[in-house]
């Protein structure tokens, strides 16, 4: 599933090749009419496929940037508004110049929104499970959930709001796995990098917030930051569906010291999983406490 690096990534690529540029047609698959008819909402979220062509036909992209997981296109029509995007499980950007220059056949079989630039050129958005989302506000006020997410991790701020948030009384008795993959406590941290970052802290998952000191938990926050920024470095994770725009996977995951891994990479101990937040949690019972 993408977390912040791939997304980073992905709107790293998607904006030198359309700032600037206007949407002259939307596609819209069948799957997603089908499926908005019998009022499943999959993919575009409170909004009809008619509108969604509608509202962005004709729009310029002003500016494209991530915010945690999602991805904001800045639109303007006859005035601005965000075009929203989450890539859920499975989620991918293409930029080509013709669907069939989508690299894989799996990713071709599942375009379910393509949007064509006045250069000929178009952003195809592939979702293979369809857990992806896409949203026209006008504002992020709009979708509230946006508005409560936690500052960058990037950001000056970030570490003294998550400090104050894990010993919230809210988080404080949470395994500190569940409270640094919660997205108003880190914005963008999710199962794969919170495994690593444990992991060479050597905190077990399941350890309650409120038992890891504010010395250690200030490294639990650098180490996440660090892990992040180094992940973007190298171009993500690909564990199974994460492509870039041009098809290519991310090498992240060849680094990785315990996310899917059967036993530790430091000790050789068998390595085990317990459930935290309904998220397999990868651990190693020697060098985790
Ligand atoms: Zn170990």
């Amino acid at each position: 599933m993408p977390e912040l690096p791939e997304v980073e990534g992905v709107v790293r690529q998607i904006r030198p090749v359309s700032i600037g540029k206007r949407i002259v047609s939307v596609d819209v698959s069948d799957t997603i009419r089908k499926s908005k008819q019998s009022g499943k909402e999959a993919i575009l979220k409170r909004i009809e496929a008619d509108d969604f062509q509608e509202r962005l036909t004709g729009s310029q992209i002003l500016a494209v940037e991530r915010r945690s997981k999602y991805i904001y296109m800045t639109m303007k029509n006859e005035q601005e508004f965000l075009l929203v995007n989450h890539l859920g499980m499975s989620g991918a950007w293409f930029f080509v110049d013709s669907l069939l220059a989508i690299p894989e056949d799996k990713f071709r079989r599942h375009v379910h929104v393509v949007l064509t630039l006045d250069d000929g050129n178009l952003l195809a958005f592939s979702d293979i499970r369809r857990f992806g989302e896409m949203r026209v506000l006008e504002t992020e006020a709009d979708f509230p959930p946006l508005l409560l997410m936690a500052p960058e991790p990037f950001a000056d701020e970030a570490l003294e709001w998550f400090l104050q948030q894990s010993g919230s009384p809210k988080f404080r008795n949470k395994p500190i796995k569940e409270v640094i993959m919660d997205g108003t406590v880190i914005s963008g941290c999710g199962n794969i990098y919170a495994t690593e970052a444990l992991f060479r802290m050597k905190i077990h998952p399941k350890r309650a917030a409120s038992r890891i000191s504010r010395k250690r938990k200030i490294e639990l926050f650098q180490a996440i930051a660090a892990i992040l920024l180094e992940s973007i470095d190298a171009g993500g994770s690909t564990i199974s569906d994460y492509r870039n725009i041009n098809g290519e996977s991310g090498s992240m995951q060849n680094r990785f010291g315990m996310y899917g891994k059967k036993v530790c990479t430091i000790c050789g101990t068998e390595t085990k999983t317990v459930k935290i937040a309904s998220r397999a949690s990868v651990y190693c019972p020697s060098c985790q406490k």
